[in-house]
C-alpha cells in the first residue's frame, strides 16, 4: 500500500497487464500446435428470415478449447493468429469444416422451394483476403463437399475493405462471380463512404450490433430508427440484402422487421451452439 502510494510507483508492475502479456505470448506460441491437435471447434448461430421466421442458415464462429484456459472466444486468439499468419491455415480449416457441415444440414433438410438450401456464413480476415490461394482453396473446398457456391457467404468487415485497392477486391469479385455472397460485416462501425459501396462486390450488409442495441425500447429512439431506415433503403436500392446482428429481444426483431431488414441473428433466436442444434431449429421450422 505504502509502496504503491510512494514515489517509486512507476516501477511497480501492473500484475494484470503482465498476466495478459504472458497469456498472449503463451497463446501465440501454442497456436500452431493447437491446430494440429484439433483444439479448435466451431459453433453455429442461426440466421433467421425476419418476414417468416424461418431458419435460412448459420454463421460459423470459431472457438479454441485450450487445455489450460478452457474455451476461448475468437476475440482472444484471432488477432494473434492474424499477427503470426496462422489465420490462413486456421481460416481454411474453418471454411472446410463449415462447408462440410452445411452439406450435412442440406442433406437432412433437403431444402424447400421458398427458402432454398440452408446456407453457411464464414468470417474472413483481411490476411486471408490478401493470400493468393483464397479463390482456389474456396473452389476446392466447395467442390470436395459438393456444396453450391450460392450456399456460401463470406463475411468481411467494413474496416478490412476501407480503402481496399483493386488487387484486394479482385479475389472477392471472382468469388462473387461464382455465386458466393460477400457480406460487409459490422457495417456502420467504420467510416465507409456510402457511395463507395457500389465499388465493392458485396451483396449483403450486416448491420452492426450497436444499431440493434438502439432498438431496445419500444418504441425505439426516433433518431436510431431514422438511421436504420435510411441504411435499409439505401441498401435495397443498391440491391443489397440487410442482415442484423445482436437481436436479443422480440421487440427488436419486430422493429427491425418493420424497418425492412431481411435477416436477423442473435440470442433472441439462439446463441451460437453445436451443429446439431441447427438441425433441431430448422426441423421445428419445417414442420411448423
Ligand atoms: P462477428 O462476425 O460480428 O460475429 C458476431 C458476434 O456476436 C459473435 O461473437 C456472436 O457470438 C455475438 N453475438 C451473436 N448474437 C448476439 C447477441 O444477441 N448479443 C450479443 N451481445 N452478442 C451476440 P464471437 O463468437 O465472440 O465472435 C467475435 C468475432 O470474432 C466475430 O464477430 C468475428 O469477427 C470473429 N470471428 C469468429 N469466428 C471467426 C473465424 O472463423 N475467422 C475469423 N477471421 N474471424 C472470426
Ligand atoms: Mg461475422
Ligand atoms: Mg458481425
Ligand atoms: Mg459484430
Amino acid at each position: 500500500r505504502a509502496k504503491s502510494a510512494g514515489g517509486n510507483r512507476f516501477e511497480l508492475a501492473d500484475p494484470e497487464a503482465d498476466a495478459r502479456a504472458i497469456t498472449r505470448h503463451g497463446l501465440t506460441t501454442a497456436l500452431p500446435a493447437a491446430l494440429d491437435r484439433n483444439e479448435f471447434f466451431i459453433e453455429y448461430q442461426p440466421l433467421v428470415h425476419l418476414g417468416d421466421g424461418s431458419v435460412r442458415g448459420a454463421e460459423a464462429l470459431v472457438r479454441w478449447l485450450h487445455p489450460q484456459h478452457g474455451v476461448l472466444g475468437p476475440d482472444r486468439f484471432i488477432p494473434l493468429a492474424e499477427h503470426t499468419g496462422l489465420i490462413v491455415p486456421l481460416g481454411r480449416w474453418v471454411l472446410d469444416q463449415s462447408v462440410r457441415q452445411a452439406k450435412q444440414w442440406q442433406e437432412r433438410h433437403g431444402g424447400n422451394d421458398a427458402t432454398g438450401p440452408l446456407r453457411i456464413n464464414v468470417n474472413l480476415s483481411p490476411c486471408q483476403l490478401s493470400h493468393p490461394g483464397l479463390v482456389q482453396d474456396t473452389v476446392d473446398i466447395l467442390e470436395r463437399a459438393g456444396v453450391s457456391p450460392d450456399a456460401l457467404c463470406l463475411e468481411v468487415t467494413e474496416s478490412a475493405l476501407i480503402g481496399a485497392d483493386d488487387d484486394l477486391l479482385k479475389p472477392l469479385r471472382q468469388l462473387a462471380e461464382m455465386g458466393v455472397d460477400i457480406a460487409l460485416d459490422d457495417f456502420g462501425t467504420g467510416y465507409s463512404n456510402l457511395a463507395n459501396l457500389r465499388r465493392l462486390p458485396v451483396s449483403i450488409l450486416k448491420l452492426d450490433r450497436s444499431f440493434t442495441q438502439g432498438m431496445q425500447q419500444f418504441p425505439a429512439d426516433p433518431v436510431d430508427l431514422k438511421i436504420v431506415e435510411g441504411i435499409v433503403s439505401l441498401a435495397h436500392s443498391l440491391n443489397l440484402a440487410v442482415t442484423v446482428e445482436g437481436v436479443e429481444t422480440g421487440a427488436q426483431a419486430e422493429q427491425l422487421r418493420i424497418l425492412g431488414c431481411d435477416t436477423a441473428q442473435g440470442w433472441y433466436y439462439a446463441r451460437p451452439g453445436p451443429p446439431e442444434r441447427l438441425h433441431e431449429l430448422a426441423l421445428v421450422d419445417a414442420t411448423g
